[in-house]
């Protein structure tokens, strides 16, 4: 069953929209902000379509200097979990900041938004009145009023008009992985023992083109993606640049990319050209496996793995989240696990921990290991909450966040790590003020 959020900043009327879209009275409506108090689902059926409607008005601020990041944090929310927005916004005021807020984040989550502006009360008289909500960058935009049930039939309408796009484009889950590293790491020889097949080996002509090519193909019932990254390692004649081109075709590839894989040369462990493939994966806080390859070649006792990786961790320390694996792309020698391992970080980097577990372990890490007070004063942190998937995001609320000292952060990380995994999956903290 769809899920369609009610989403917008406090006093815009959600929840009598909410109230009229079911058809009773459930959420206290009051003209105060923040008068919901829970987040409340209800089933609705229009046109024979079933869709579970949410009102997020119980996200509400209930100060008004934590505004701004409340709000978002409740976009946040609705939107990973909507599948269907209904931005509401207020006809009578226009557009404000704080909908700019809410719609900048709906913006870069790519959702499927229809903008209601309410509070239009007699649609003829004040149909002129919706179109400054078009500079909100959104297609969609609805005059209607909650209180006098204006046009709620055309909302309707057009929520269901977004499932019917949403089946048609609905295809199977495809997981991409993009293969990076740097040239003669041994990526085309991991992609093609994948694939089973000889690709065409990328022509060292100077100036030779290529359109880039993904290969999908299944693996245990799932569907897999490989992002072609032949352009990385193609040679030009206007040699400064290489090195422009092979970095912007690393961002894109990664971009796209569900998981990366890094591969590395056990025989030339670690170069600077490594660390900056793994900056950049870095930076695009994608998840992310480190593998080290030609494996055959290397001379091994019972603790070279050890070494090996411990060097890899040490070189590469801001990913130190990446689970590091030995292989060899020439033998075939644990190239299929790799897919295994693939799944696995990429359900760590969509995981998703319910509130009240992370405050308890919160507490106990507090109990344990207190927040230093800092330039005389006590630091509390209150509370912590996820708010989004891919990458996991947490918001700590603290008395005075800014002197929450680095070293405790890490402190946190470390913990969490230990607790809930996320393995090969970078991780957001995000600290916010309330006491
Ligand atoms: P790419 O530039 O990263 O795509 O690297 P290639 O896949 O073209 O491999 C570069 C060279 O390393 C080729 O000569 C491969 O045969 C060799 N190679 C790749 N993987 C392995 C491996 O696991 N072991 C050994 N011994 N050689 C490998």
């Amino acid at each position: 069953k769809p899920i369609v959020a009610i989403v917008g900043r406090p006093n815009v009327g959600k929840s009598t929209l909410f109230n009229k879209l079911i058809g009773e009275r459930l959420s206290i409506v009051k003209d105060v902000p923040g008068v919901t108090r829970d987040r409340l689902y209800r089933d609705v059926e229009w046109s024979g379509k079933e869709f579970t409607l949410v009102d997020t008005g119980g996200l509400e601020p209930k100060t008004q200097d934590f505004i701004m990041s409340k709000i978002k944090d409740q976009a946040q929310v609705a939107i990973d979990e909507a599948d269907v927005v209904v931005f509401l916004v207020d006809g009578k005021y226009g557009i404000t900041g704080l909908d700019e807020e809410v719609a900048a984040v709906l913006r870069k989550k790519d959702k499927k938004v229809i903008v209601a502006v309410n509070k239009i009360d007699n649609y003829i008289k004040n149909q002129d009145r919706i179109y400054e909500f078009f500079g909100l960058g959104f297609e969609e935009v609805i005059g209607i009023s909650g209180e006098h049930k204006v046009n709620l039939g055309d909302l309707l309408d057009a929520i269901i008009g977004k499932f019917e796009k949403m089946n048609t484009v609905q295809e199977e889950e495809v997981l991409s992985i993009a293969v990076l590293g740097r040239p003669n790491a041994g990526k085309s020889s991991l992609v093609n023992k994948i694939l089973n097949k000889e690709r065409s080996i990328v022509s060292d002509i100077a100036g030779t083109t290529r359109d880039s090519i993904d290969s999908d193909f299944r693996y245990k019932n799932r569907k897999y993606r490989i992002i072609d990254t032949a352009g990385i390692r193609r040679k030009s004649k206007i040699d400064d640049s290489i090195e422009y081109y092979s970095v912007l075709r690393a961002i894109k590839a990664i971009n796209r990319a569900d998981v990366c894989v890094l591969m590395l040369d056990s025989t030339e462990l670690v170069t600077e050209q490594d660390k900056r493939v793994a900056g950049l994966i870095h930076d695009e806080k994608k998840p992310l496996i480190i593998a080290i390859n030609k494996w055959d070649l290397i001379e091994k006792d019972n603790s070279t793995v050890k070494q090996f990786t411990e060097l890899v961790k040490t070189e590469l320390p801001f990913l130190s989240y990446a689970p590091v694996i030995t292989m060899s792309a020439l033998t075939g020698q644990r190239v299929m696990p790799i897919l295994d391992q693939i799944n696995d970080v990429f359900e760590e980097y969509n995981k998703k921990i319910s509130t009240g577990v992370l405050n308890q372990v919160l507490g106990e890490m507090i109990a344990v290991n207190p927040v230093p007070t800092r330039k005389g004063r006590a630091v509390k942190i209150n509370y912590v909450t996820q708010i989004g998937v891919a990458p996991p995001r947490f918001v700590f609320f603290a008395n005075d966040p800014e002197l929450v000292h680095f070293s405790y952060k890490r402190y946190l990380e470390n913990k969490f790590r230990e607790y809930f995994g996320f393995e090969g999956s970078p991780i957001e903290f995000i600290f916010n003020k309330k006491s």
